[in-house]
């Protein structure tokens, strides 16, 4: 059964995922000007800009990663967004839910970073969080 969970409490497993991060990882974002956000499903905005339009989205990154044209890590924001439903949908538990969505803030810090979708398949970022689920990160 798909677990439901209140927006406090999803709210909660996002702030414990971020606290599991390593600690290298975390500085990192705070040097940059890094949002984590959530929402229950992507914008119609958001998901224009998609390859995946219609399919689940799990989490997304926007806004300029370190590596871009644009400038350095910090100079521009970058957002990171987790998406409720699609998380919910793919998970029984609390625990999984914390889980998954470390998984997807791994996934998508990676992109903050100036990895690619294939660089992060490479190490195995995009397998745990997309493979199994049948769900997209972008
Ligand atoms: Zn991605």
């Amino acid at each position: 059964m798909p677990i439901k969970l209140t927006e406090k409490d999803f709210e909660q497993t996002i702030v414990k995922a971020i606290d599991s991060l390593p600690e290298g990882i975390l500085r990192l974002m705070e040097s940059g000007n890094l949002s984590i956000s959530y929402a229950n499903e992507p914008t119609e905005d958001q998901r224009a800009d998609l390859k995946n339009k219609d399919g689940d989205i799990l989490g997304l990154h926007t806004g300029a990663p370190k590596q871009s044209s644009l400038g350095p890590i910090g100079s521009w924001p970058s957002f990171i967004y987790i998406f409720q439903l699609a998380v919910e949908k793919r998970c029984d538990t609390v625990e999984q839910v914390q889980d998954f969505v470390r998984g997807i803030l791994l996934h998508e810090i990676g992109h903050f970073f100036g990895m690619t979708e294939a660089q992060l398949t490479e190490i195995g970022q995009l397998s745990s969080v997309g493979e199994k689920s049948n769900g997209t990160t972008n």
